[in-house]
């Protein structure tokens, strides 16, 4: 008989939205180029539009400063960059990074090395705000103004920093603020305005929309920003490049239904506090990664000392849950997390990344603490053996 699969890696992708398959479904009929001018042209250059409304509308942004990208990496290399500039502050000359971001954000984008800096953490995650200040009053201005990265909410703790009260800071020294939002939206509230950010990214495959498309939002229609993709021009000359009108569709429907889902997240914290119980029920020793501090409500990162995480996270696959050890690494191996090693843990650790879908039961709870059971049991025996 095959095994009823539960997944529970929504920080690695979410499922498809129903909504959104057949909003991609029909946009993929639209066959013109949304640059043509003729009436199939218009009718495909529509539908981008009203997808830009919907993104823009569910992070409290102007239409206009939505720029379409292939993915929230894309946005994060297009962010990421010298010669930023808005208002009367200086363009941009250097990134300072926190320590427990994506990767996409912690290669630094087009800075050279050289102008890139290290940005710590607490033991529990999240950004030190005096050593920020601290920071940013040592920067020599000589170099350009600074570009702070900071995401909202970390894609394998959920830890969510404290972004306005950063942006304030920021503010204060004259630098710009870009904040990798795609873990947040769907999870928790995001409003630009609110967080007083200048630069915003999103990925529609973690609300449910399709891969491979996600946009890069700026908070002042006067920011001018150096294209990373140059010759026609697209998204008003800022990401060159004919749009995926079907991809950009599936996105738009997503992001129309984020609210909805932000309903569903009073329910999927009480699933995740009683799957955390669980966990610590059957493993005492475990460490829940995060769990003192603010975090979005559907992830759970946590490890057993001297368990391995990717062993344990095998287990599940077996029993037929989907986790994850740590994120989800490009190259299909399980790499050990920089994040728990920014956040103070020995090198090479990693954790089991539980994220619930915003459909979770608590069925599905049950299931993964019957699984737990049985795989912390066998470890336990193998360990002592
Ligand atoms: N930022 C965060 C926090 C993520 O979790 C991810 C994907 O895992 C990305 C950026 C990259 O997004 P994309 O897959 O759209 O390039």
């Amino acid at each position: 008989m095959m095994l009823k699969r539960i997944y529970m890696d929504a920080n690695a992708g979410a499922p498809l939205l129903t909504e959104v398959r057949s909003a991609y479904v029909a946009a993929l009929e639209e066959r013109a180029n949304a640059s043509s001018a003729h009436a199939e042209g218009r009718r495909a250059r529509e539908i981008i539009e009203s997808a830009r409304l919907e993104i823009a509308s569910a992070v409290h942004a102007k239409p206009e400063n939505v720029i379409f990208t292939s993915g929230a990496t894309e946005a994060a290399v297009l962010a990421l960059t010298g010669g930023i500039q808005g208002g009367d502050r200086r363009p941009t000359g250097c990134v300072y990074i926190g320590a427990t971001e994506h990767p996409c954000v912690m290669a630094g984008g087009r800075f050279p090395a050289h102008a890139v800096r290290r940005l710590p953490v607490d033991r529990s995650g999240v950004i030190d705000l005096e050593e920020l200040d601290r920071t940013l009053r040592a920067h020599d201005s000589a170099v350009g103004a600074p570009l702070v990265a900071l995401m909202l909410a970390n894609n394998e703790t959920g830890v969510i920093h404290p972004i306005a009260e950063a942006a304030q800071i920021v503010r204060r020294w004259g630098g710009y603020l870009f904040c990798d939002a795609v873990q947040g939206v769907g999870r928790v509230a995001v409003d630009i305005r609110e967080l007083g950010v200048d630069l915003l990214t999103l990925s529609a495959h973690k609300l449910g929309g399709p891969q491979g498309v996600g946009a890069l939002v700026t908070a002042d229609p006067e920011l001018t920003l150096p294209p990373l993709l140059t010759g026609g021009g697209q998204e008003r000359r800022r990401r060159a490049g004919t749009e995926n009108v079907a991809a950009i569709a599936g996105f738009g429907v997503a992001a129309k239904l984020a609210d909805h889902h932000l309903g569903d997240m009073h329910r999927v914290s009480a699933l995740r506090s009683e799957l955390e119980a669980e966990i610590l029920g059957v493993s005492p020793e475990a460490v829940i990664f995060g769990s003192e501090v603010q975090r979005v409500p559907n992830t759970t990162l946590f490890a057993v000392p001297h368990f391995s995480a990717a062993t344990a996270m095998i287990g599940f696959d077996l029993e037929g849950i989907a986790v994850s050890a740590g994120s989800a690494c490009s190259s299909g191996k399980m790499a050990a997390s920089h994040v728990l090693e920014a956040m103070g843990e020995p090198a090479g650790r990693a954790g089991v990344r539980v994220s619930l879908t915003s459909d979770a039961t608590a069925g599905d709870v049950e299931a993964f603490a019957f699984a737990w059971r049985a795989i912390y049991g066998r470890m336990r025996q193998s360990r002592a053996a």
